[in-house]
C-alpha cells in the first residue's frame, strides 16, 4: 500500500465528522444502543462493535488501520505502552510448562518478564546469542512455543536473520515475536519476512514528539482478534483516545522525520569516526559493523541511535563529559525531536565497578531533529573536557 495513502487517508472517514481534516478525539468510555438486539450483538462480538472504550474506540481504530498497514499486517492492537504490547504478545502464546527462546539482553522490561514474572507460572526462558541461527536450533526443546526477537538490539544493534529464524520456527509451529522499535515499519517489516507478531514502542518514532507512551502489536487477524478478546481487554492496557490522536498527529510526519534524522545521523557518524578520543562507533549500517551485510539485506534504513565506546577509562571524566553537553539532553528513551545521550555507567552500580570492562565507556547517542552542525558543535564542546 502506498505510504502517502496510509498516512493521509487510510481509515479516515471525514464525511462522518463534518469533513474535518483532523479526526475527532472520541473521548468516551461507552456507546449507546437503541435496541436490545443491537446491544446483544455488541456484547457477543466486541471486536467488531463499539461497546466500551477499553475494547474498541473510533479514534483508536483510525490509528490502528494505519499502523497495521505500515506493518504490512492484517491487523494490530495499540497499547498504552510498548511494554504492555510485549507482555500481551508473550502471555497470549504461553501456558504453564512452556519454554521460550529469547535473544539475550532484550529490552529491560521484556527481560524482567522472562526472568521474574513468567517463572512464577512455570514458563521458562533460554537466552541465546541471536546472531547465529544455530543457537536457536540448539536451544529448542519439545516445549518451546515462542521465540522472542529484537532486531536490531537498541544498544549493541545485534541482529537476527529474521527470515531464517521465522522459517525454522514455522517448521516447528513456534510463534515468533519481534521487537521492531529500532527500525519502525518504515525501515523494516518483520511480518513480510515471515515473523508472526511484530511490535514496537510507539513512544519512540511514531509519536516523535516525546509526549506520549504507546505500543503497537501487529499480526494476523486471527491472532490479533484472539489477543483482543483475552489479554488486551483483560489487562486493560489499550491506548486512550487522546493519546491515539497524538500518535495520528505524529504519524503525519514520520517518513519526513526519519529522512532528516537519517541524514543527520550519517553526518554525525562521519564526525565520530574521525574523533581520536573514540575507540569504536557502533551503527548497523556502518560498513565496519560485523553484521553489515545482514543489516542491508533485511533493513531498508537505520537512524538516530549510535553507540560509542570512549578511549577514556576514568569514570569521573566520563561523567563530566556527559554533563558537558549543552544541546544533547541526558535522558532515557529516544525517537523524539530532541537529541539525547545516555551513559551506560548510569545504569551500573558503583560498588561492583570494574574498570577493566569496556561497558562503562559506552554511551548511546540519539540524533533528533536539530541540524548536524549544531550537534557536532555540542559534541566538540563535550569532547574538549576529555584530556
Ligand atoms: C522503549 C522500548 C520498549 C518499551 O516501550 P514503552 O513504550 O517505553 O513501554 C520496548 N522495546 C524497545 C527496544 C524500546 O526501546
Amino acid at each position: 500500500m502506498d505510504i502517502s495513502y496510509i498516512i493521509n487517508e487510510l481509515g479516515e472517514d471525514r464525511e462522518k465528522y463534518f469533513n474535518a481534516v483532523a479526526p475527532p478525539i472520541i473521548q468516551t468510555s461507552n456507546f449507546v444502543f437503541n435496541t436490545v438486539a443491537e446491544m446483544r450483538s455488541a456484547l457477543q462480538d466486541e471486536y467488531r462493535t463499539y461497546l466500551y472504550s477499553r475494547g474498541k474506540n473510533p479514534t483508536v481504530d483510525i490509528l490502528a488501520k494505519k499502523l497495521a498497514a505500515l506493518d504490512a499486517a492484517e491487523d494490530c492492537l495499540v497499547f498504552n505502552s510498548g511494554a504492555a504490547a510485549i507482555f500481551a504478545a508473550v502471555l497470549a502464546n504461553v501456558k504453564t510448562g512452556d519454554h521460550i527462546i529469547s535473544v539475550k539482553e532484550p529490552y529491560a522490561w521484556a527481560n524482567k518478564m522472562f526472568t521474574e514474572i513468567l517463572p512464577k507460572f512455570g514458563v521458562t526462558t533460554t537466552f541465546v546469542d541471536g546472531r547465529e541461527i544455530e543457537n536457536f536450533k540448539a536451544a529448542k526443546t519439545n516445549n518451546t512455543t515462542v521465540i522472542y526477537l529484537e532486531s536490531p538490539n537498541s544498544w549493541s544493534f545485534a541482529l537476527q536473520d529474521l527470515k531464517a529464524v521465522a522459517k525454522f520456527a514455522n517448521e516447528h509451529s513456534i510463534i515468533t515475536i519481534c521487537d521492531n522499535s529500532y527500525c519502525t515499519p518504515i525501515y523494516q517489516q518483520p511480518i513480510s519476512l515471515g515473523i508472526d507478531l511484530s511490535l514496537q514502542s510507539a513512544t519512540k518514532y511514531i509519536s516523535g514528539h516525546s509526549d506520549t507512551i504507546a505500543g503497537v502489536l501487529s499480526g494476523s487477524s486471527k491472532m490479533i482478534e484472539r489477543i483482543f478478546k483475552s489479554e488486551y481487554n483483560n489487562i486493560g492496557s489499550g491506548i486512550q483516545p487522546f493519546n491515539a490522536w497524538l500518535l495520528l498527529r505524529g504519524l503525519r510526519t514520520l517518513p519526513l522525520r526519519l529522512e532528516k534524522i537519517t541524514a543527520t545521523t550519517n553526518t554525525v557518524i562521519q564526525y565520530l569516526k574521525s574523533n581520536n578520543k573514540i575507540e569504536e562507533v557502533i551503527f548497523p549500517l556502518d560498513k565496519d559493523f560485523p553484521q553489515y551485510e545482514l543489516a542491508t539485506k533485511q533493513m531498508s534504513g537505520a537512524c538516530g541511535l549510535i553507540t560509542i565506546v570512549l578511549k577514556e577509562t576514568e569514570l569521573s571524566t566520563i561523567e563530566k563529559f556527559c554533563e558537558a553537553f549543552k544541546h544533547f539532553k541526558m535522558a532515557v528513551s529516544w525517537g523524539g525531536h530532541e537529541s539525547l545521550v545516555i551513559p551506560r555507567c548510569a545504569g551500573m552500580a558503583i560498588k561492583n565497578f570494574n574498570h577493566q570492562l569496556k561497558e562503562h565507556r559506552m554511551l548511546r547517542l540519539f540524533i533528533g531533529l536539530e541540524d548536524a552542525a549544531y550537534l557536532i558543535n555540542d559534541l566538540e564542546t563535550a569532547f574538549a573536557t576529555i584530556p
